[in-house]
């Protein structure tokens, strides 16, 4: 299937959807289709829900829609609410400092939380409002079809690669990540994924609170070293150490494809931070101290130009694999389902909403991936890196003004639609939504 074809109306009736991918997009999917009154099964390939990955950011524009869906309690639980973002040089000399979520004005938290804590906060709300029989494990999808009826979805059993049946829905969303199977059999001639130059290696170390313990800071510049530090979890033992999240990152031609369970060595880039020894923080023993180590290569994808056809569309990494570099992966993917949710909650053919779905995500996600390519909110220490020839500095202001540092943060934030103005916007046409919903169910019981 390479390319699109016509669009016959959906015949009415109560709509029902198949997820493929029970990862962060997923499950959002599934929580926000039950909210708006729709059917769904979700088939995931991994043989059962493991807490897999490390550290992932949820800002305020993400938060909300989680809030919304009655989960804020189950993840303050879980997470750090993250207060501050702080900016270092190579020296550990501090560049820059704002406030984030709740202590900028936000009506909602950032949330910097395990990958597979986020996950089973999902998994466990969509078992027990959609049923255990809506949730499945070991289902992994090979493909995709349709006909004018509905769309099907074809899987094998993902331990022994036995066909399981084929699934049945008026729409398949594809939530399938990063290696998507559905993206590859809409997209057959797309090329490979676009390597960065810049190497990862992530995990986690049981630490003492950093700075303000919940700070999230980053610190260098790739050409020599990056490192990008915050606490996800809070008192995790008797002494009050939190669990820290790490990400190292090198500019270096060496790399593998990306597999978010490879295991990295810590030889292969400690040098690059051997001599890290800060008021603040001795980052070699902290990298030292660490619990495990994962490594993969940055790399996104250019935007799709489109990404329904008729019955079938994808979702999140899925739709458009971005770099880690703006706390943006799991957002974005939570405000596609929200949309999606949405646009098949208003139109009850789904061929139309699928496509209205796409209008709004898609050109917003392209420009999301394109400013993670070239202006991220690391390109606060680009700047210093190269303003200063990477020497330290005597005044960060004879470097740069705050102003400018500020703006470039905000900049960013407003591409992504993370900016306080943009939610508070957000929030206020919702309340009008919801008034009138309130006022027509009322004159609907007169
Ligand atoms: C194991 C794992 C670990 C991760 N660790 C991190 C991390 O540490 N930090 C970070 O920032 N981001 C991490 N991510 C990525 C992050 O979760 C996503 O970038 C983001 O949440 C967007 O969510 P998504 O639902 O689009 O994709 P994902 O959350 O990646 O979910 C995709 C889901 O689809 C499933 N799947 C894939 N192929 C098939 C198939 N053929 N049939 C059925 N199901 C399929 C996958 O198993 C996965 O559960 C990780 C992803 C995975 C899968």
């Amino acid at each position: 299937m390479g390319a699109r074809a016509g669009t016959p109306r959906h015949a009415g009736g109560f709509l029902n959807v198949i997820i493929v991918g029970g990862g962060i997009g997923g499950f959002t999917l599934a929580l926000c289709l039950h909210r708006t009154g729709i059917g769904c099964r979700i088939y995931e390939s991994a043989p059962e829900f493991q807490p897999l990955g490390v550290g992932i950011n949820v800002l305020p524009h993400a938060s909300r829609e989680l809030a919304r869906l009655g989960l804020e309690a189950a993840l303050t639980h879980v997470a750090v609410l993250t207060r501050e973002a702080a900016f270092f040089n190579r020296y550990g000399q501090l560049i820059y400092r704002e406030p984030l979520g709740r202590e900028a004005g936000y009506a909602d938290p950032q949330y910097s939380i395990h990958r597979g804590e986020l996950q089973r906060v999902l998994v466990d709300a969509a078992i027990e409002r959609l049923g255990a029989e809506c949730v499945h494990a070991g289902w992994k999808c090979v493909g995709v079809d349709q006909d004018d009826g509905g769309a099907t979805a074809h899987f094998v059993d993902s331990a022994t690669g036995v066909a399981r049946p084929a699934q049945r829905a008026d729409v398949v969303v594809a939530c399938d990540g990063l290696h998507s199977v559905v993206r590859k059999s809409l997209h057959p001639a797309e090329g490979a994924q676009r390597y960065s130059g810049v190497n990862m290696w992530r995990g986690t170390t049981r630490w003492p609170a950093i700075l303000t313990g919940a700070s999230m800071i980053r610190a260098g510049w790739l050409a020599t070293g990056k490192m990008v530090i915050y606490p996800i979890r809070d008192a995790i033992d008797g002494e009050g150490r939190q669990l820290v999240n790490w990400v190292a990152e090198l500019e270096t031609p060496r790399h593998d494809e990306r597999d978010w369970s490879r295991r990295g060595r810590l030889d292969d880039f400690i040098g690059a931070f051997a001599d890290w020894h800060f008021d603040w923080l001795d980052v070699p023993a902290f990298l030292r101290a660490a619990d495990a180590i994962l490594e993969f290569p940055m790399v996104d994808q250019d935007p799709l130009p489109w990404w329904s056809d008729r019955r079938i569309t994808l979702l999140g990494d899925a739709a458009h694999p971005m770099y880690p570099r703006g706390s943006n992966g799991a957002g974005q993917a939570i405000l596609d389902a929200r949309c999606l949710a949405d646009a098949l909650g208003a139109d009850a053919d789904p061929i139309r909403a699928l496509a209205a779905y796409e209008a709004k995500r898609l050109p917003f996600t392209a420009e999301v991936v394109r400013m993670n390519r070239s202006n991220p909110p690391d390109a606060i220490l680009r700047e210093v890196y190269e303003r200063t020839g990477d020497r330290p500095f005597e005044r960060i202001e004879d470097v740069i003004s705050a102003a400018d540092l500020a703006a470039m943060s905000e900049r960013y934030k407003r591409v992504a639609g993370a900016d306080r103005a943009s939610l508070a916007a957000a929030a206020e046409r919702e309340a009008r939504m919801n008034e009138t919903h309130h006022n027509d169910a009322q004159r609907g019981s007169q």
